[in-house]
């Protein structure tokens, strides 16, 4: 899922002239709900009577943790100074003034604009639950709880009808205010439920993960479940560093294809392969054996996001195109 993010991000500036977008990836499988998402538009999910936010919100005054990952990169990050002095506006990331912190497809700003997204999974009990996908225009004007409380009553596309026409009454606008609104229901839920064997190891499993990114699990993702038949979070991860994402997919790698880039999956013969732990800013930490490997266009997209080849980012900058 990572890789596949870095990959279009990838194409995208190779082949689009334009500006980014923001991403809501959303896979239902049965009960298992996996949101993997980058930049504002968010998922959100009620069941049992909850709420439950299943994308981060990617934008700089949101995330301090953001804020410092673009600043030692090599970015600026302040708002708009008007004359006298006043700062108005969200924060932003100079070059570029975009406020979102992770994005695919934008061109005009620094690489540190990393497309890794924060991805979630949690398996609903048996009672099903409803899931609002939607853009910024919405959640400008909208908590989630408004949203599904001016719906409850509507069929999905109904509801994402009536979620848009009330962030449009109170905005005056609309702009970025798409809408979906998805419905997983009970009996449905149980009829294609392929994931009948229980994991009993879960509970190492999820410590693992917490680990890793002890900061990027906010509040709202703290409770923990034990019943089986109620909301429970399988997994969830939101660094931004590839070296500490792609880890956890090399084991089940295909050995007779060992040589492959993590990114963009093209054949590399053993002498090609760069270590994804390997940093050309820092010469004595080589670890060039251990996997996953990167191919070298895909090790130098993953230094231009950690911020270690600002020379070529401004020479971009300045208008030469590569
Ligand atoms: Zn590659």
């Amino acid at each position: 899922m990572v890789a596949a993010f870095v990959k279009t991000d990838k194409d995208f500036q190779t082949k689009a002239r334009s500006s980014g977008t923001t991403v809501t990836f959303v896979i239902i499988d049965g009960l298992f709900i996996t949101v993997a998402s980058v930049g504002d538009s968010r998922c959100v999910l009620e069941a049992e009577g909850s709420i439950y936010h299943l994308s981060a919100d990617h934008r700089f005054d949101a995330s301090k943790e953001e804020v410092d990952r673009v600043t030692e990169s090599g970015g600026d990050v302040g708002r708009l100074n008007v004359v006298g002095g006043a700062e108005i506006g969200p924060l932003r990331c100079w070059p570029g003034g975009l406020c979102l912190s992770r994005s695919i497809g934008d061109q005009d700003v620094g690489q540190f604009i990393v497309p890794v997204p924060y991805v979630k999974q949690v398996k609903l009990s048996t009672a099903g639950g409803r899931l609002i996908i939607s853009s910024d225009g919405v959640w400008d004007v909208l908590t989630a709880e408004v949203a599904f409380n001016c719906s409850r009553t509507l069929p999905p596309e109904a509801a994402a009808e009536q979620i848009v026409k009330e962030a449009v009454q109170q905005k005056g606008l609309r702009d970025d205010t798409t809408c979906i609104v998805v419905d997983i229901l009970p009996d449905k839920a149980n009829l294609t439920m392929p994931h009948t064997k229980k994991q009993p190891g879960m509970g190492v499993f999820k410590n693992m993960f917490r680990k890793k990114t002890p900061s990027d699990s906010s509040s709202h993702t703290d409770r923990e479940y034990m019943d089986p038949d109620i909301v429970e979070e399988i997994f969830e991860d939101g660094c931004a560093f590839l070296s500490k994402r792609l880890d956890s997919e090399y084991p089940v790698r295909n050995m007779f294809k060992l040589f492959i880039c993590a990114i963009c999956q093209v054949e590399l013969k053993p002498s090609q392969g760069i270590s994804v732990h390997e940093d050309s800013s820092q010469p004595g930490n080589l670890r060039r054996w251990d996997g996953p490997f990167l191919c070298q266009g895909c090790q130098e997209k993953k230094e231009a996001m950690e911020g270690k080849r600002r020379s070529r980012d401004s020479s971009r900058n300045s208008g030469s195109s590569e």
